[in-house]
C-alpha cells in the first residue's frame, strides 16, 4: 500500500485507521469511529482531509462530510492543521478540544512560539527555528473555531448508545484528551503515550509537563483499554511490543509498561546528571543521553547530543530545576 495514497483499514468494532503522511516523513494516524453522528480523531495538517481522507474513506464506502464530532487529541499542527478544512468538508461538526490546548487553535504564535520550537531555541539554532516557523506556515489553518472545551470525564454521545468518555492526559502536552470508546474497549490517545518514540534511538516527546506524562502513563495502565489507537506507529523496546499504531490486549500492557520503563529511565539519569548541582542543559542533556545510549539503546550525534530528544530532555530538566521553557 502507498502511504501517499492512503486506505482506511478497520481495526475492529466500526473502528477504521486512516495513516495520513505529511512533512518530509511523517506519517499520522487519524481514526473513524463509525455511528449515527460519526467522529473523526484528529484531522492531520492542512491538505489532509481534501487529499487523503475523503478518499481513503470513500474506498470503504464511508463519507467524510457525515463527520458529525471532531475530536482533537491535542492542539499540535499534525493534528489540527486540517481543522478548518474539515470545517469546509462538514460546516456543522461539533470541534472539541481540552481548554488547555484551545490556544493552539487560535493563533500562529502559539505554535512558533511553543512546543516544535523547543529544540532550536533550546540549542539557539536559527536557521532550524527559521525552517520549523515556516513549515507551521505552510501546515496549518489558523485561527479554527473550538465549539465545546472537553474536560476529563466529559462524555460525548455519538448517538445510539455509543460514546467517548475524554481522559485528560497532559505531560506531551497540557491539553492532550484521550478519548475512551466505551463499547469497545478502545482508547485514542494521540501523541499522550509514546513507548520509546517515533523511531529507534529516540526518546518519547514530552514537550510540556514530564511528571505529568508520568502520571499519564500510570492512570492510563489502570484503565486497561483492550485497545489502544495511537497518533503514530511508536517504538516499544528492542524485542517488545512492536511498532503497530494499533496495540492490542497484552500487546498493549506491554506497550504501556514500556512507556512507564522509558520514562522513569529519563527521570532518573536526569537525576544522576543533577546530582551534583546543575551543568547547565546541554551539559546535563550530555550526561543524560551517554547513559540512555547504554540503557535504552539511545542515538547521539558528534556532539553526544540527540537532536530529536531535546524537547524531551528540556522538560525532565525543567521538572528538577525549575527552569522556564526554551521560548
Ligand atoms: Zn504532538
Amino acid at each position: 500500500m502507498s502511504v501517499a495514497h492512503p486506505q482506511a483499514m478497520a481495526v475492529g468494532d466500526g473502528i477504521f485507521r486512516i495513516p495520513c503522511p505529511f512533512d518530509v516523513d511523517g506519517v499520522v494516524h487519524l481514526y473513524y469511529i463509525e455511528a449515527p453522528e460519526p467522529a473523526l480523531i484528529d484531522t492531520g495538517v492542512a491538505t489532509t482531509p481534501h487529499a487523503q481522507l475523503a478518499l481513503a474513506l470513500r474506498g470503504v464506502g464511508l463519507d467524510l462530510a457525515s463527520v458529525q464530532h471532531i475530536l482533537t487529541t491535542h492542539g499540535h499542527w499534525d493534528h489540527m492543521g486540517g481543522h478548518a478544512a474539515m470545517r469546509a468538508i462538514a460546516p456543522h461538526a461539533t470541534i472539541h478540544v481540552h481548554p488547555a490546548d484551545a490556544y493552539l487553535l487560535d493563533r500562529l504564535e502559539a505554535h512558533t512560539f511553543g512546543y516544535i520550537t523547543y529544540m532550536p531555541r533550546a540549542l539557539g539554532d536559527a536557521q532550524e527555528l527559521a525552517s520549523v516557523t515556516s513549515k507551521i506556515a505552510e501546515n496549518i489553518v489558523v485561527p479554527v473555531r473550538a465549539d465545546n472545551l472537553v474536560l476529563d470525564s466529559n462524555t460525548i454521545s455519538l448517538g445510539g448508545g455509543r460514546a467517548v468518555r475524554a481522559v485528560h492526559v497532559p505531560g506531551h502536552s497540557r491539553g492532550s484528551i484521550a478519548y475512551y470508546l466505551e463499547d469497545a474497549k478502545t482508547l485514542f490517545t494521540g501523541d499522550a503515550i509514546q513507548g520509546m518514540g517515533g523511531g529507534p534511538g529516540r526518546l518519547p516527546l514530552v514537550f510540556d509537563d514530564a511528571r505529568a506524562y508520568r502520571a499519564t502513563v500510570l492512570r492510563v495502565a489502570n484503565l486497561a483499554p483492550d485497545r489502544l489507537c495511537l497518533g503514530h506507529a511508536f517504538h516499544g523496546l528492542p524485542g517488545g511490543s512492536g511498532t503497530d499504531p494499533v496495540r492490542q490486549g497484552p500487546v498493549a500492557r506491554t506497550f504501556l509498561e514500556e512507556s512507564g520503563q522509558a520514562a522513569k529511565a529519563v527521570e532518573e539519569a536526569m537525576r544522576r546528571a543533577l546530582a551534583n548541582g546543575d551543568p547547565g542543559f546541554i551539559a546535563a542533556a550530555r550526561i543524560v543521553l551517554a547513559a540512555l545510549a547504554d540503557d535504552l539503546g539511545v542515538a547521539r550525534d558528534q556532539e553526544g547530543l540527540n537532536r530529536r530528544a531535546i524537547p524531551t530532555l528540556h522538560a525532565f530538566y525543567r521538572e528538577q530545576v525549575g527552569a522556564p521553557p526554551p521560548v
